[in-house]
């Protein structure tokens, strides 16, 4: 859609020493990732790679071919919302009111949040 190729990248990922290979083997079948073991090395075939800053590139000009607007440099200072509903966010670019929001605010979600909402 954007023309540009984010470099997705089946790369597989090699795991090794020292680790909790138990740890690490259990949470391999949980989240049905495939493993294969060679000695004390881990080897997840599937487990694949970007190149972030063109992944984002190609986002960006897919959304706003789109026709999305892009806000860029707001920082979201406060959530104005009754028991079950965010009215508006309130940003140093003013606010914003949708019909549904997502949060992406990395390490910084719970901040935002406040400590009663899950991140
Ligand atoms: C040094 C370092 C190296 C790393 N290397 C790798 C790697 O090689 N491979 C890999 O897969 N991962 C790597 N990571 C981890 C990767 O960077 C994170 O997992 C990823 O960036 C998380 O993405 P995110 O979108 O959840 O959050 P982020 O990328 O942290 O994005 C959150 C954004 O929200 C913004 N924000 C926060 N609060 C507000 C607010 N109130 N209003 C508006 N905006 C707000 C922040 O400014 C930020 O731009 C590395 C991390 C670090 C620190």
């Amino acid at each position: 859609m954007s023309g540009i190729d984010p470099e997705y990248w089946v790369s597989g990922m090699r795991v090794m020493p020292p680790f909790d290979a138990e740890r690490a083997m259990q949470w391999c079948t949980e989240h049905n990732v495939r493993l294969e073991r060679d000695g004390e090395v881990l080897w997840l075939p599937d487990v694949a790679q970007v190149r972030n800053p063109r992944l984002i590139q190609a986002l960006r000009l897919a959304l706003e071919r789109m026709g999305v607007r892009i806000v860029e440099r707001a920082e979201v200072t406060g959530i104005v919302s009754t028991e079950d509903r965010v009215e508006r966010l309130d940003t140093t670019a003013g606010f914003f009111a949708a019909e549904r929001y997502v949060v992406a605010a990395g390490a910084w979600s719970k901040k935002l949040l406040g400590s009663g909402r899950a991140a």
